[in-house]
């Protein structure tokens, strides 16, 4: 970890590089009024809207929906399954074909409403009331581009199911209600923030602050239950092809959201964008076709005991997209021996490796964050 200083609070950083425009970004949350102790910036951290993903701000006082991010609660599901590689390989096309035919993907949502005990208890807030009947199309959907479902196995060849979504269209529509509301209210309460930044803020002890707190937590559930709802289609769809099948406690994170918590002796809201909370076991993906880890956070205070929440990109999406072929992706999948299902390829070069950070290089920089516990290896994934 390094540490720079800017005029308010100082950065201290765990990636070896940091593009120019993330670390501005950084500059302009140390800067932020309400802004405590210090930025962290993971070592999968790049330019993100607002925040650079991969950061992690403490505030008092306020919270900043571009700090939280657009897809509130995405994260990840892990789980381990009783079934050993030799025993999963000749149903593991017939496993993805199913999956990919029973969870939608894309922008693509269910042809009927979803039920959850969650749809009974919404708080009662603006745009929850409004999008709650969508909401129910969408619980149990993947999303698109980054978002996935891998089937992976250990070193010991027991075999895994990784998912990775969030909250899909409700949690953007929050996302973006609060922030535009923050964007406005900004001229209202001092000391103002530069519009450029993109880091509007709420203060707790409003109306519109509390409103937002609570439509984020539910968003957090949302999300969790999103998550849950197609690890349970998977689980079923395992069950139905594999004799004896059975898997162990699910593991699940979050990588971006707001939590009121304790740090240096003070209650501050920790916003992780892009960064999950280092406590207990820990989920970090990779990119497709490279390994993931399940580690033990190390709950360090210099990064408000947080790590990073995968590899984090290298190369924009456009870039990728100019840069590699998706013949090429296809071709270096195969030869991974990766069972790739994607129902449109166009944009498959926007997730390729190459667009992403070494994650061996990653988990290097983060050793002080995290122990590895397992490593994963894909067999098979189906991205959204
Ligand atoms: P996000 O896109 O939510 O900011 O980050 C999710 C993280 O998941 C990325 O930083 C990347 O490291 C990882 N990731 C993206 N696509 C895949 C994939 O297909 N498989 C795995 N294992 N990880 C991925
Ligand atoms: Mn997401
Ligand atoms: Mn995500």
């Amino acid at each position: 970890m390094r540490i720079i200083t800017t005029e308010r609070l100082p950065i201290k950083i765990w990636a070896r590089e940091v593009e120019e425009g993330a670390l501005e970004q950084a500059r302009h949350l140390a800067n932020h009024p309400y802004a405590r102790h210090h930025i962290a910036l993971m070592p999968d951290v790049h330019q993100g809207y607002g925040m650079p993903i991969g950061g992690v701000l403490a505030t008092e006082g306020v919270i900043i929906p571009n700090a939280v991010g657009v897809d509130v609660g995405c994260g990840v599901r892990a789980v381990r399954t009783n079934q050993t590689v030799e025993a999963v390989r000749p149903r593991l096309r017939d496993i993805l074909n199913q999956i990919q035919r029973a969870i939608p993907t894309g922008f693509n949502h269910h042809k009927k409403p979803q039920s959850s005990p969650l749809f009974h208890r919404a708080p009662d807030v603006p745009v929850i009331r409004e999008e709650l009947e969508n909401a129910r199309y969408q619980l149990g959907t993947l999303g698109g581009g980054n978002h996935f479902i891998e089937i992976q196995r250990d070193e010991q060849d027991y075999v895994w199911i990784m998912l990775h979504s969030g909250s899909r269209n409700f949690g953007k529509k929050v996302a973006d209600y609060y922030n535009r509301l923050a964007i406005n209210l900004n001229e209202r309460y001092g000391p103002p923030v530069p519009r450029e930044w993109q880091l509007a803020y709420l203060p707790l002890d409003t109306h519109e602050g509390q409103n937002y707190l609570a439509a984020m937590q539910y968003c957090l559930e949302f999300a969790r239950e999103n998550r849950a709802h197609m690890m349970k289609v998977i689980l079923e769809i395992c069950h139905s092809l594999l004799p004896d099948f059975t898997w162990g406690e699910e593991l699940d994170v979050h990588h971006n959201y707001a939590f009121l918590e304790k740090h240096f002796g003070q209650q501050v809201m920790v916003h992780r964008k892009g960064a999950v909370r280092a406590v207990g076991d820990v989920i970090v993906p990779g990119s497709m076709g490279s390994p993931s880890y399940i580690c033990r956070g190390l709950a360090n205070p210099e990064s408000f005991a947080s790590c990073s929440h995968g590899a984090g990109r290298v190369m924009g999406r456009n870039e990728a997209r100019r840069r590699i072929p998706v013949e090429k992706v296809i071709k270096e999948m195969q030869a991974l021996g990766v069972e790739l299902f994607k129902a449109k390829k166009g944009d498959l070069a926007e997730e390729c490796r190459q667009a992403y950070k070494d994650i061996d290089q990653v988990m290097e920089d983060q050793r002080d964050l995290v122990e590895i516990k397992i490593k994963l290896r894909p067999l098979g994934v189906v991205k959204g």
